[in-house]
């Protein structure tokens, strides 16, 4: 097993000084590793694909938060509706409207984020900044009955260069800070963005969730 234990001791503790989430990253992990956390007291983890977040959720504690934070198709949002937690990857309406869709079938209110395009790869999903704000002011918000939109989430571009990743986290919290005004009752309290790479700069420019995999439970193998 390969939990790095001292290292989600130190995290908890430094993120829970500063108010900040700590999503264990999960995906590609056994079970027993996921247990492992749970039993510290871990009761966040984040999932990018759909099979998997459903057999987990069989076979691993009820009162686990599921967030799904990968891409999500349309056509799989009902696998997941009837336990996911949060939705961190919303970036699209047709996606908002089937999520709204099953949660009234499901009758819960899912929590969502929206996904902003922040990186200067093209390959990023996630609304613009305009997009995002015509979406907002649209009025449109307001016909999800069984959606809560609680903030939004971003990925930085892949890469070392802490200027651009500064650039890239300054607008996404400035786009956040935008965005509030959007929902005076004080529902758009998330701003999720920063990884194992960059999770200290994210917090220093204003992220209150971390989603954090390889630290916590060492490189990903995706080819088993
Ligand atoms: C995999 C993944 C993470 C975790 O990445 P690490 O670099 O392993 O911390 C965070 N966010 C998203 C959206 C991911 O897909």
């Amino acid at each position: 097993m390969a939990v790095n234990f001292e290292f989600y001791q130190s995290v908890t503790q430094v993120l829970a000084e500063n108010n900040v989430q700590l999503i264990a990253v999960s995906k590609t992990k056994p079970n027993e590793d996921l247990q492992a956390l749970y039993d510290l007291g871990q009761r966040a983890f984040g999932e990018n694909y759909v099979q998997e977040l459903v057999d987990k959720e069989a076979s691993l504690p009820k009162d686990i938060q599921w967030h799904f934070i990968g891409h999500l198709q349309s056509n799989k949002v009902k696998y997941i509706a009837p336990f996911v937690y949060m939705i961190h990857g919303v970036d699209s309406e047709k996606l908002l409207q089937e999520i709204n869709k099953q949660g009234v079938k499901q009758n819960r209110i899912i929590d969502c984020l929206l996904q902003v395009h922040i990186a200067s790869e093209e390959t990023k999903f996630g609304f613009d900044g305009p997009a995002l704000h015509e979406f907002l002011t649209s009025g449109k918000v307001a016909n999800y009955s069984n959606v809560r939109i609680r903030g939004l989430m971003g990925m930085a571009s892949f890469s070392e260069d802490q200027t651009l990743l500064t650039k890239e986290f300054t607008m996404l919290k400035s786009y956040f800070d935008n965005a509030s005004k959007a929902f005076p009752n004080g529902q758009f309290d998330t701003l999720s963005m920063g990884m194992s790479s960059d999770y200290k700069l994210a917090i220093s420019l204003g992220s209150n969730m971390v989603r954090i995999g390889s630290l916590l439970f060492g490189a990903r193998n995706y080819a088993k």
